[in-house]
């Protein structure tokens, strides 16, 4: 099969379940991925004969792709921060908005680099990751309840040199919550959909993207930042920080959890303009 006719055969079936620039979009990553080929340079070959390995992989891929599998788990990379990271339906696809929530960190640990950080509910990995290569003097410990994702975590981590401790913990639980050590720095982007939610998630989330790292109760959603809340409260060092991830529609509520007068506490938007992280400070 050529070049062309596999390309167009793509964009035909995305198409049904995308709209076109999604379709075209998704092909050329995907061709790029295994080509290693731009559509630029595509274009100037149509006629190019691929070999049928290629050809099998592609249209078994193209398979996933008509069942809404998220095009990031298909070729098992997500491109975040800056770096490359594997990914797989154990871990939360990096979004863009959690890239900002890694540059307000990176911008914080810059002129006071020697932190130590707790990252809550690491997935694969990505912001701990992006933190130290950027920081390498500070010094990390990300957990996550899921084994599955630690794994993948672990992975990234080996894959981009960096030096992280990994522990397998469930922060709801207070007796594991308590076997924590006090830091200077917490950032999370913990589960904060609520579950009533659901019908208005894309199928390529709600089909694929693992559930717990994503919803949480409709009469509880703000239970992760309460259990930050009061974690801190015992174990944040005095003039910490904590960087978090929130709904767009739930930022108010995280920042009146941190509104004692001991805690400096403000919200910033994401590029989308829509309320997406709140940033406090300890300052008693
Ligand atoms: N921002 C993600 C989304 O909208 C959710 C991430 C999360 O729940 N922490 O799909």
């Amino acid at each position: 099969m050529t070049i062309y006719n596999l390309y167009r055969k793509f964009l035909e079936e995305l198409s049904k379940i995308y709209s076109n620039n999604e379709a075209a979009a998704i092909t050329q990553i995907l061709f790029e991925h295994h080509l290693k080929i731009k559509k630029s340079e595509m274009i100037t070959i149509p006629d190019l004969i691929l070999k049928d390995g290629t050809v099998e992989l592609l249209q078994n891929q193209l398979a996933q792709l008509i069942q809404q599998k998220p095009i990031q788990y298909v070729t098992e990379n997500a491109f975040f921060y800056g770096l490359d990271f594997f990914v797989g339906p154990g871990v939360l696809i990096p979004r863009p908005e959690t890239e900002e929530l890694v540059q307000e960190v990176v911008g914080f640990l810059k002129t006071n680099p020697q932190k130590k950080i707790l990252e809550i509910g690491t997935g694969s990995g990505c912001i701990s990751i992006s933190i130290k290569k950027n920081i390498p003097e500070c010094n990390i410990t990300a957990i996550d309840i899921s084994d599955k994702a630690l794994d993948i975590a672990k992975h990234n981590a080996a894959i981009h040199q960096t030096d992280i401790i990994f522990e397998h913990l469930d922060f709801l639980d207070p007796t594991q919550q308590a076997t924590i050590d006090s830091f200077d720095v917490i950032i999370s982007n913990p589960p904060y959909i609520p579950m009533k939610e659901m019908e208005v998630i894309e199928n390529n989330v709600k089909l694929f993207e693992p559930h717990q790292a994503l919803f949480v109760p409709d009469n509880k959603p703000l239970l992760f930042y309460e259990a930050i809340y009061s974690f801190s409260m015992n174990k944040l060092n005095l003039y910490g920080s904590i960087f978090l991830e929130t709904h767009e529609n739930y930022a108010k509520e995280v920042q009146s959890i941190f509104s004692d007068k001991e805690w400096n506490c403000i919200i910033k938007k994401d590029m989308m303009e829509k309320e997406r992280m709140v940033i406090a400070n300890l300052c008693r």
